[in-house]
């Protein structure tokens, strides 16, 4: 599993209560969550109680699942229109969308929201339309709508020309016809093998990474979390911080941290295309590079939330 070819990187993108977290444990459960190169386990994203509190997603955060030598990391998008830039962020981490709709209220405004970002940033979804047990569902319906929506956000032919899968995340089971037996999740595993594309990774290059967002872990403070976009990194590397306000600042990584299930652990070293927390830092925000190279060129600044525009 030491390549970015066994890797993908996705973001999944539903309406509140159309079935996302019942979706990802059912695949936690069917897949596997056990990746070499791991110690001991170690939960760092607990603090989750404003979210609970607001029952809303406030923050990405993402699960990792093994199927067949490849990890897939699943990243949560949020779907509020408060929380735009951290989309767009999201959407600059993954190589392809999973859209998960409900069979019966098809897409609905969080969907359209964020579906709008990552068709702009030019990734394919792969479509999952839930709960086709219900017995008021119409999938062809709500495949037709989705189709429709597709077409007003202005989407690719490419885009336009998605895979649908339907299913019951409750019931575990996905397939490519409605006709087809249902059976388990495997055709949604292989689809999206298929369909989403490994990392871009830059060969031969120092270590490089974006943090797309920020987590806190009482013993280590801040953990960075970003895709590894070239080079490798341990736990003891020496990296440079290209902060935003143009100086670098040395910092020696204490922790390196990647997600399986849906906690993290830590882990010997961080490959190109993968997934990472890192922990050693005074200081670090969002949007800043990280390097390998104390000359590295960082990445375009992807700034922290602007003010709010109105929902769509
Ligand atoms: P989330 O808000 O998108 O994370 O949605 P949840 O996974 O919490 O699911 C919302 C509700 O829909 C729960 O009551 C689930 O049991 C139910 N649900 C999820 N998937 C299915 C499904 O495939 N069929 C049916 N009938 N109910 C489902």
């Amino acid at each position: 599993m030491s390549s970015a070819k066994n890797i993908r990187n996705i973001a999944i993108i539903a309406h509140v209560d159309h079935g996302k977290t019942t979706l990802v444990d059912e695949l936690l459960k069917q897949g596997g969550t056990f990746r070499e190169n791991q110690a001991t386990a170690d939960r760092m994203m607990d603090s989750m109680d404003l979210e609970r509190e607001k029952g809303i997603t406030i923050r990405a955060k993402s699960t990792s699942v093994v199927w067949q030598d490849h990890i897939i990391n699943i990243v949560d998008t949020p779907g509020h229109a408060d929380f735009g830039a951290e989309v767009e962020r999201v959407m600059r981490m993954v190589d392809g969308v999973l859209l998960l709709v409900d069979a019966y209220e098809g897409p609905q405004a969080q969907t359209r929201f964020v579906l709008k970002k990552a068709l702009a940033e030019g990734l394919h979804p792969v479509v999952f339309v839930n709960k086709v047990d219900r017995p008021n569902s119409d999938p062809e319906a709500v495949h037709d709508k989705v189709l429709e929506l597709f077409l007003e956000l202005e989407a690719t032919e490419d885009q336009f020309n998605a895979p649908f899968l339907y299913g019951s995340a409750k019931n575990g089971f996905a397939v490519r016809e409605l006709e087809d037996e249902a059976k388990d999740m495997i055709p949604l595993f292989e689809t999206v093998l298929e369909h989403v594309p490994a990392p871009k990774i830059e060969e031969g290059q120092p270590f490089r990474m974006l943090v797309s967002n920020i987590d806190w872990d009482d013993y280590v403070g801040r953990v960075a979390v970003g895709k590894i976009l070239s080079g490798t990194v341990s736990p003891g590397d020496t990296v440079y911080v290209a902060r935003r306000d143009g100086s670098r600042v040395r910092a020696k990584l204490t922790r390196l941290f990647t997600y399986t299930g849906l906690s993290s652990s830590d882990a010997a070293q961080g490959i190109a295309g993968d997934i990472v927390g890192l922990a050693g830092f005074e200081d670090v925000d969002i949007g800043e590079t990280l390097l390998g190279d104390p000359e590295g060129e960082p990445l375009p600044f992807v700034d922290i939330d602007p003010p709010t525009i109105s929902m769509e």
